[in-house]
């Protein structure tokens, strides 16, 4: 299968002195640009039509972000954390389109991952919040459902963050298994483990909230109990990767003690239970990762796993981590969530 790096200049207009800016994606193209063996080819945003997005965000929301983007005219912010500019409104509709992209490349039996910002995770269908505008993930979710007619899709959230707007759009879908590894205590304060889902998606939303501090080892130990024992009794036909590094010890504004090869442990579990479970069926959506150094060596060290390549040596190393952390929260989700416990 070939690997394809979906991106766009699109992004470039919005950006600003804060955690989450243009340089990001340009230490991730530099750390791919040195790689002598990495055969991935980029593929410019092809822009999808609105209907896509409005599968998740009603035309109301969509319509509001245009008027606060094409209003900006001085860094105003929608919240304290996420600041918007005239050419936001179109960086974030070309940040889901390369969402939707990635997933079509997919269908094509290609691996993708879309490199792309701002990014989604913490956007409800009506809240753009935590640096996020629409959510890149969830409309890349609709999309294999009523694009390429795919049933059901898990999202693997690996972001330090919850994505509590993934969360709240699919909370009720039984279609769509929202999984969550995120630090806590840690913004935006949602993803407990007692959160289940609702209604008929009872038992589709999974949160793994892992102890400040959590490393390699007891990541490792959340994904090969817990969250891949999950994927394998809910069987979807693919899995989307939200794809964010700011759980590695480097981060800024995380709080967890993953290394890049603990990042990519984690990918490597993810993959090989695409191969497993859905003929290989996966792709990537670039969410957070704050500091540069980290940012470039996980979505560098991702793109070389897709395409089978062996693993650079971790220059930046790794931070010793109680490797039990984890595990009262694991010993829980094992005896209650309605996917795990005993039947
Ligand atoms: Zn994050």
């Amino acid at each position: 299968m070939s690997t394809i790096l979906i991106t766009s200049t699109h992004h470039t207009v919005h950006t600003h002195q804060h955690p989450e800016h243009a340089g990001r994606l340009a230490a991730i193209f530099a750390a791919i640009a040195a790689d002598g063996q990495s055969t991935a080819t980029y593929a410019d945003i092809q822009l999808v039509p609105v209907t896509t997005i409005e599968r998740v965000h009603p035309p109301a929301q969509i319509a509001w972000l245009n008027d606060q983007s094409h209003a900006a005219q001085r860094v105003p912010r929608l919240d304290s954390d996420t600041y918007i500019l005239a050419g936001s409104a179109e960086a974030a509709y070309a940040a889901a389109s390369g969402a939707c992209n990635a997933v079509d490349a997919m269908m094509q039996d290609k691996i993708a991952f879309a490199l792309i910002r701002p990014p989604g995770h913490h956007a409800t269908a009506t809240v753009a919040m935590g640096f996020c505008f629409y959510n890149n993930v969830a409309i890349a979710a609709r999309h294999a459902q009523q694009a390429h007619g795919l049933r059901r899709i898990a999202i693997v959230d690996i972001d330090v963050h919850h994505g509590n707007g993934t969360e709240d759009i699919f909370a009720a879908d039984p279609d769509i298994l929202y999984i969550s590894t995120h630090g806590w205590p840690l913004y935006p304060g949602t993803g407990a483990r007692s959160t289940y889902g609702t209604g008929a998606g009872m038992g589709t939303t999974l949160n793994v909230p892992m102890p400040a501090q959590s490393g390699d080892n007891a990541f490792v130990r959340a994904y090969t109990d817990v969250v891949i024992p999950a994927l394998e009794r809910f069987q979807p036909d693919a899995i989307l990767l939200s794809a964010g590094f700011d759980a590695h010890w480097d981060d800024p504004i995380g709080n967890c003690r993953l290394s890049v090869d603990g990042y990519l442990d984690i990918c490597a579990l993810i993959k090989n239970a695409a191969e497993r479970l859905c003929r290989g069926r996966w792709c990537a959506v670039l969410e957070g990762g704050y500091s540069m150094r980290a940012l470039a060596g996980c979505a560098h060290g991702l793109v070389r796993l897709m395409q089978n390549l062996p693993r650079i040596a971790d220059h930046l190393g790794s931070k010793p981590s109680d490797p039990h952390r984890a595990d009262a929260t694991i010993a829980w989700l094992l005896a209650n969530h309605p996917l795990l416990r005993p039947t």
